[in-house]
């Protein structure tokens, strides 16, 4: 069952009489208890498509269109007090410095408490702090954080609170934007592990933001590829991440090392992404696909479906005839 339906969205940011196109009409389901990695290039509006989920866009220079329905309600039509009730209890979301928004002077169990009585005003000290240690127990944190302010902190632990937070009313939807990206390999994979754990234990669905495809094929089920605000290829980690159909997805995955440790040439893709704010037609890759064709200049492909779940959007796919 589909726990997040986004329809056609779109997301343009108006910026000194530019329009930037970061999202363009992206359509994309999650399923609930789904994992799905998002990849792509530093600007290809990863960090957009989450940000419009949780509806935490900058409005006064962002626009968004189209539906993001979660559990049957769109979040783009949804008020503001609504929207308030829905992030953290039901969509919560761990950024690369999450921790910078806890105060330095505080200790970290009041702030945690802080946030746990803005949606549950009644609850007891107690009752707070037992779910606060409870928490700290799932991510493997030690009690003594509790009374500890954020500077004593190493990065892992920091992240590891951050968690804890994001989990703090057991939301449904977790989105993690790069999360773990500025630690060291190997906190990195404990931390990876836990969650994965703790996706079992709390029924989880997962959104994994990053540039590494190596963490999307150690931790997700799906993965979606994203280019210059377009999905070009979307399905099983097992399938995409093996079989590559979309030329772009072959090129990203030929600039990491080989994910079953065999040695290989890296090579990038030649070309940078195109401008945002200029209008093109056709495919978005086309000036940068070794297999571009005339089509591919003048007529954007859709989205085709392979096999159950796995869509593409080249022509090369079928659909219309390639000269
Ligand atoms: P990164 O991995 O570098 O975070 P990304 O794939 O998450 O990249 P976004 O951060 O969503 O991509 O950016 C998509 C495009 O939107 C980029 O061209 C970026 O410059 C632009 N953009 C993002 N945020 C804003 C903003 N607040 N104002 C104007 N343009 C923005
Ligand atoms: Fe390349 Fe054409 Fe496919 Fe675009 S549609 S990825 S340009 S072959």
């Amino acid at each position: 069952m589909s726990l997040l339906e986004v329809k056609n969205l779109n997301v343009i940011y108006k910026v000194e009489r530019k329009e930037i196109r970061a999202v363009r009409n992206v359509t994309l389901n999650v399923e609930s208890q789904d994992s799905i990695g998002i990849v792509g290039e530093s600007g290809s509006g990863k960090s957009t498509l989450a940000m419009a989920i949780l509806q935490l866009l900058p409005y006064n220079i962002a626009e968004a269109t189209g539906e993001i329905i979660f559990d049957g309600i769109d979040l783009l039509k949804t008020s503001q007090d609504e929207l308030r009730n829905i992030r953290w209890k039901d969509i919560s979301v761990v950024f690369q410095k999450s921790m910078n928004s806890l105060s330095p002077v505080h200790k970290i169990g009041f702030q945690m408490g802080d946030i746990y009585k803005v949606h549950k005003p009644n609850s007891t000290n107690e009752e707070i702090k037992g779910r606060i240690l409870e928490l700290f127990k799932l991510v493997n944190l030690p009690e003594r954080i509790y009374d500890s302010y954020p500077h004593e902190l190493s990065g892992g632990m920091m992240q590891r609170v951050s968690i804890a937070l994001s989990l703090i009313f057991y939301p449904r939807l977790l989105i993690l934007d790069e999360a773990t990206t500025a630690l060291d390999v190997v906190t990195q994979g404990q931390i990876l592990d836990e969650i994965m754990k703790l996706e079992e234990k709390l029924h989880l669905t997962r959104i994994m933001i990053t540039h590494d495809v190596s963490v999307v094929a150690s931790t997700c089920k799906k993965v979606a590829v994203m280019y210059a605000g377009y999905l070009l290829e979307l399905g099983y980690v097992s399938d995409v991440l093996t079989r590559p159909k979309h030329p772009y997805t072959q090129g990203l995955l030929s600039s990491f090392p080989s994910l079953e440790g065999e040695r290989k040439d890296l090579r990038g893709i030649p070309g940078s992404l195109p401008d945002l704010s200029i209008a093109h037609e056709g495919c978005i890759f086309a000036d940068r696909c070794k297999k571009a064709n005339n089509i591919c200049f003048v007529k954007t492909p859709e989205m085709v479906e392979l096999t159950k779940g796995w869509k593409v959007a080249c022509h090369l796919m079928g659909g219309e005839d390639i000269e």
